[in-house]
C-alpha cells in the first residue's frame, strides 16, 4: 500500500511556515544567535491533532529556504503526510512539540545565545527578574511583577528535557533556559516570540552584567559584594 498523496492543505502550510520561518532564522543568524548550525524555530500549524512545522536539521540559519522546514507531530516527529522531500526535523523538535501543547505556544525560538547559557550557570535555580521597563517587551509588568526564569538541566533526551519543562513551567512566563545549552522562548505568533527573545536577552545581559545576586536573596534589586 503506497503513502497517502500529500493534501493541499500540508503544501500549503508548509510553504508558508518554510517562508515565515527562513526569513525568521536569518534574523536571528544576523544577531549572531544561530551560530554554527545551531538553534532551531517552530510554528504551531494545528492542535488537534498536534502539528508543527520545524526548521530543518543541520542547516546553516542565516540561508535556509522555504523548503528547509518539515512538519511534525507531538513527538516531534516528522509526519508522512507532507510533500517530497522531506527534510529531517532538528533533534529538539520533541521539546518545541512539548512547549507548543504545554503552554498553548504558537510559536517557539530556540538559541544558544551566550547570555542565558551564562545567567543558567550563575543562578542554576533559575533567574529572578524584577522592577525593569524590559520586562514589558517579555509581556510581564515593569514594576513589582518578580519574574522568574527557569532552568532546566540540559539533556540530549527530550523527554527528560520535556518532563523537566513541564516540572517548572508557570504559565506566565514565556522561556525557559537550558544549562550549559541555551534558551527557549515563545509567543502567540514569530513575532511576538522575537520580541520576547529579544528583551529576555537584553534582560540576561543585564543581571549579569550589573552583578545582581539573585541566587540567595528574594529581592533581586540585594547587591552581592563585588568580587
Ligand atoms: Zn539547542
Amino acid at each position: 500500500m503506497t503513502d497517502p498523496a500529500p493534501t493541499p492543505m500540508a503544501t500549503e502550510d508548509r510553504d508558508a511556515a518554510g517562508t515565515a520561518l527562513a526569513a525568521e532564522a536569518a534574523r536571528y543568524a544576523d544577531l549572531g544567535w544561530m551560530r554554527g548550525t545551531s538553534g532551531n524555530l517552530s510554528v504551531t500549524l494545528g492542535r488537534h491533532p498536534l502539528r508543527l512545522a520545524v526548521t530543518a536539521s543541520g542547516l546553516d540559519k542565516g540561508e535556509l529556504t522555504p523548503r528547509d522546514v518539515v512538519i511534525v507531530d507531538e513527538y516531534g516527529h516528522a509526519t508522512p503526510d507532507q510533500p517530497e522531500p522531506v527534510p529531517r526535523p532538528s533533534a529538539e523538535a520533541g521539546l518545541h512539540a512539548r512547549i507548543a501543547r504545554v503552554a498553548g505556544a504558537g510559536a517557539v525560538v530556540h538559541i544558544h545565545v551566550l547570555a542565558a547559557v551564562l545567567a543558567a550557570e550563575r543562578w542554576p535555580a533559575g533567574v529572578a527578574l524584577r522592577d525593569l521597563e524590559m520586562l514589558k517587551g517579555f509581556g510581564r509588568q515593569a514594576h513589582d511583577d518578580l519574574v522568574t526564569v527557569p532552568v532546566v538541566p540540559n539533556s540530549q533526551d527530550m523527554r527528560v528535557l520535556g518532563d523537566a519543562f513541564e516540572d517548572r513551567f508557570d504559565p506566565a512566563t514565556p522561556a525557559l533556559l537550558v544549562a550549559r545549552h541555551g534558551l527557549y522562548v515563545w509567543g502567540t505568533d514569530l513575532v511576538q516570540a522575537r520580541h520576547r527573545a529579544e528583551c529576555l536577552e537584553w534582560l540576561l545581559r543585564f543581571v549579569l552584567a550589573a552583578d545582581l545576586d539573585l541566587g540567595d536573596q528574594p529581592d533581586p534589586l540585594t547587591r552581592r559584594a563585588r568580587r
